[in-house]
C-alpha cells in the first residue's frame, strides 16, 4: 500500500520572452512556467504534476499547491483513488480555501497540479499511461471520477453512463486506428505574434514538408495586418489544409465579429478567444455574427460551469479544454461528455510547457470513451520545450502518437528541474 509522506514544490521557469515565442495579442512576453508538485511516497514511484503560467505569479500557484497539499500527505493512494470524485470534492470544496475561488483562479490553477500528480503517480502504480489507465476503466468506474455537482441539469451520472457505455462499441478497433496513424493535430509554433513574415514563411514550408495539414495563426494587432498574416499563411498552406486564427481575448463583442469578418476571404476554421473567456452570450453573439467561420474558445474557461453555459447558450462550435486550467483530469472527464452530449468536438488547448504532453492523453480518453469520434478534432502542438520531459511527446506526419510510458508523461527530468528553477536555476543566471 503507497502512502503520500510529503510534497514538494518547485517554481520552473523558461526563458521563452527572449525568442517571442508564444507572443499573442494579449500577452507578447510570456516565460513559460511550471508550478510543479512532486508527490513523494514509500513506494517505488513519486507523482508529478504541474500547473502552467507564464512567468511572474507562477510563486502563488507554488504556494496554493503546498495549502492545497495538506488534503493528500499522509494518507494511502488507495484511500485517494477508490473514490476519484469524492477526492475531487475534499480539493475543491475545503471549508476554508474555496473561499479563494471556487473553481478559478490560482487556487484552481494550483488544484489541477495536485490533482493530476494524484493521477500521474496511480498510473504509474499500474504500470500504464494515463489514456490506458481511463480508457480501461468500466463506465461505472468513470462516473465515479466525477463529481456531478451544478452538472445535473446538463448531464448526471444515468446519462453519463448510458453515453459510456455506448461508446464502448469499437472501441478496440479505434484503439487499433491511434496505434497506427497517431491522433491528429494542428500545429501553432508557425505563427506566433511576434514573428516576422520570413520566418512564418519558413516554418510553414518546414511543417508542409513534416506532413502538416492544420495551421494555427495569431491575430489581433490591426486589421491590416492580421489580413496580410492570415493572407501569407494561405499563400504557404494553399486552401486544401485548414488555418485557424487565434486572438487571445483583445476584443469587444462588436470588434470581434467586424474584425473576423474581414478575415472571410482566408477561409478560416475558427476564430479563437474572440473575447473575454468569461463572456458567454458574447461569444454567442460572435459566433452567430462571423458564421461560416467557427468560434473556439476555452483555454482560459475557469471550470466546468462556464463549459457548460458555453455549450447550452450555443456559443462555441469547439471546446478548448485546457489540462491545467480545468481542476486536473476529474473536472476534465467532466467537461468531455458535456462537450460529447451537445457533439461539440473537444481540440484542447497546448504549447506552452507540458500542455502538450498532458492533452495527448486526453484526447485520447476522448476518441476511446467518450465521443467515440475524430470528426472535426485536431488537438494543438507547439514545438517548444520538450527536451525538459522524461518522456515527451512524439509526433509524426501532423500526428500525436499514442504515449506509452507509465503515468501522465509530465514528469520532468531532475537537470531541467534544477535548470528551470527561479530565479536561482542556470536559465536565471545570466
Ligand atoms: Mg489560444
Amino acid at each position: 500500500m503507497t502512502r503520500i509522506l510529503s510534497a514538494s514544490t518547485h517554481d520552473l521557469r523558461a526563458r521563452t520572452s527572449r525568442t517571442l515565442a508564444g507572443s499573442d495579442a494579449n500577452h507578447p512576453d510570456p516565460d513559460y512556467s511550471a508550478a510543479y508538485v512532486i508527490l513523494h511516497t514509500d513506494g517505488l514511484h513519486q507523482g508529478h504534476g504541474m500547473t502552467f503560467t507564464i512567468g511572474q505569479g507562477n510563486e502563488l500557484c507554488c504556494a496554493a499547491i503546498e495549502a492545497l497539499s495538506t488534503l493528500v500527505v499522509g494518507r494511502n493512494l488507495s484511500d485517494i483513488v477508490d473514490n476519484m470524485g469524492a477526492f475531487w470534492r475534499q480539493v475543491t470544496n475545503h471549508s476554508q480555501l474555496r473561499w479563494l475561488g471556487p473553481d478559478k483562479g490560482v487556487i484552481h490553477l494550483a488544484t489541477a497540479a495536485l490533482v493530476n500528480a494524484v493521477w500521474d503517480l496511480w498510473a504509474k502504480e499500474r504500470g500504464v499511461p494515463v489514456w490506458k489507465l481511463v480508457s480501461d476503466m468500466e463506465p461505472a468506474q468513470f462516473v465515479d471520477c466525477i463529481d456531478f455537482r451544478y452538472l445535473r441539469d446538463e448531464v448526471d451520472e444515468v446519462r453519463a453512463l448510458d453515453m459510456l457505455t455506448k461508446a464502448r462499441v469499437g472501441q478496440k478497433q479505434r484503439l487499433t486506428f491511434l496505434e497506427e496513424n497517431g491522433y491528429p493535430a494542428y500545429i501553432t509554433s508557425a505563427g506566433w505574434l511576434g514573428y516576422p513574415e520570413d520566418k512564418v514563411r519558413d516554418l510553414c514550408r518546414g511543417a508542409i514538408a513534416d506532413g502538416w495539414n492544420s495551421f494555427k495563426t495569431k491575430v489581433g494587432i490591426d486589421v491590416a495586418s492580421d489580413m496580410r498574416r492570415c493572407e501569407v499563411m494561405r499563400e504557404e498552406i494553399g486552401d486544401s489544409r485548414q488555418l485557424m486564427a487565434d486572438a487571445n481575448q483583445v476584443w469587444d463583442v462588436n470588434q470581434a465579429i467586424e474584425w473576423s469578418n474581414q478575415l472571410q476571404p482566408y477561409g478560416l476554421r475558427w476564430i479563437e478567444e474572440p473575447t473575454h473567456p468569461d463572456d458567454i452570450l458574447g461569444h454567442a453573439t460572435i459566433r452567430r455574427g462571423v458564421k461560416p467561420i467557427g468560434v473556439a474558445t476555452g483555454e482560459h474557461a475557469a471550470n466546468r460551469l462556464i463549459f457548460k453555459q458555453l455549450l447550452q447558450a450555443d456559443a462555441i462550435d469547439y471546446a478548448q479544454i485546457d489540462a491545467c486550467r480545468l481542476g486536473g483530469l476529474n473536472e476534465v472527464l467532466a467537461v468531455l461528455l458535456l462537450a460529447a452530449a451537445r457533439n461539440v468536438p473537444v481540440c484542447p488547448h497546448a504549447g506552452g510547457l507540458g500542455l502538450c504532453e498532458y492533452v495527448q492523453h486526453i484526447s485520447v480518453i476522448d476518441y476511446l470513451s467518450v465521443s467515440a469520434s475524430l470528426e472535426d478534432r485536431t488537438t494543438e502542438y507547439a514545438s517548444h520545450l520538450h527536451e525538459h520531459f522524461v518522456n515527451p511527446i512524439r509526433m509524426r506526419n501532423g500526428h500525436y502518437l499514442l504515449p506509452q510510458a507509465p503515468g501522465y508523461s509530465i514528469e520532468m527530468k531532475q537537470e531541467s528541474i534544477e535548470m528551470l528553477n527561479y530565479p536561482n536555476g542556470a536559465e536565471w543566471r545570466d
